[in-house]
């Protein structure tokens, strides 16, 4: 692992590619999670509600296999290369030509994107981390699972204890491996502050408003974000998160209101929210993946 770590640091082309093509892979691990995680769960609590017909739970002892969501038509190692079956396929699904999704296409290319930035942060500035190879295959491995978190959120409201719980972990190993620019103590306290001015807020809004207007989700989330960005980030993320979501939301419930005069039921509704209540991690991992793409600019990753 050590010679393989500085055949790759002393050489920088071949890191970036295969940094590349491992992002590529995760990319379309990433879509699976996406498409399948959300759907298992909402069967798994009997909620439904929402879902599109074609995403709706197919026979579960056959889960493990890929499929076409329109025809359900099970898909072959050759359909599921990630970018290239894409392209060879022209966005069709081989057997009912309906188009596929641009979500693989765009998730996989992103996360691709986000892994050759890490490493190329890396090599930016070689001398401020003990651990460039793990350093960026950590600060990797954080930026997938968030798009997958806003992915998830966006589309379903939903922020799974499956990907937050083992990110706030994660990010707190990484600080005491020296993955991250802070020590161990200091990411507990940051994750631990994070927890308690969200869980705050939330608390407020209820108790003001009656109407619950924070996820659980959205908590965990932002104490997963202190682990590992320390507490110096945490104000900017949650600054520009509710200034980009209540600008969002304003223009998106007016749209709303405009065109049909009241609010149609949503998957807001369904959850038993407001109608325009919106998710609001979409907007924390925004805000926490440009923050970090920022402070590298002034500040090294490690
Ligand atoms: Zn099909």
């Amino acid at each position: 692992m050590g010679s393989l770590s500085a055949q790759l640091t002393s050489n920088p082309p071949l890191w970036l590619a295969l940094m590349g093509l491992l992002g590529l892979t995760m990319g379309s691990f990433a879509c699976v999670v996406v498409l399948r995680l959300p759907v298992r769960l909402m069967s798994q609590f009997g909620n439904t509600a929402g879902l599109p017909q074609a995403n709706q739970p197919n026979d579960p002892n056959d889960s493990h296999r890929s499929r076409c969501p329109n025809c359900n038509h099970q898909l072959r190692w050759l359909d599921l290369i990630p970018v290239l079956s894409w392209l060879a396929l022209r966005g069709q699904c081989a057997h009912c030509k309906q188009a596929i999704s641009k979500l693989y296409i765009v998730l996989e290319l992103l996360v691709c994107a986000w892994f050759m930035w890490c490493t190329y942060a890396v090599i930016a500035q070689p001398l401020t981390t003990l651990h460039p190879t793990a350093t960026a295959l950590a600060w990797s491995m954080w930026g997938t699972v968030l798009l997958c978190c806003l992915l998830i959120d966006a589309r379903y409201m939903l922020l799974p204890d499956v990907l937050t719980l083992p990110l706030l972990a994660m990010g707190l190993l990484a600080s005491a491996t020296s993955l991250t620019p802070q020590s161990f103590q200091a990411s507990c306290m940051s994750a631990g502050a994070a927890w308690l001015v969200l869980w705050t807020i939330a608390k407020c809004y209820h108790l003001t408003t009656n109407r619950h207007g924070m996820g659980q989700g959205d908590i965990k989330l932002f104490a997963a974000l202190g682990a590992w960005q320390g507490l110096d980030a945490l104000p900017w993320i949650l600054l520009g998160a509710s200034l980009a979501g209540t600008v969002v939301g304003a223009v998106s419930h007016h749209r709303k209101t405009a065109q049909t005069g009241t609010l149609t039921p949503t998957r807001a509704t369904d959850l038993g929210l407001d109608a325009q209540a919106i998710a609001f991690g979409p907007y924390l991992v925004l805000c926490a993946m440009l923050y970090q793409v920022l402070i590298h600019l002034t500040r090294p990753l490690n």
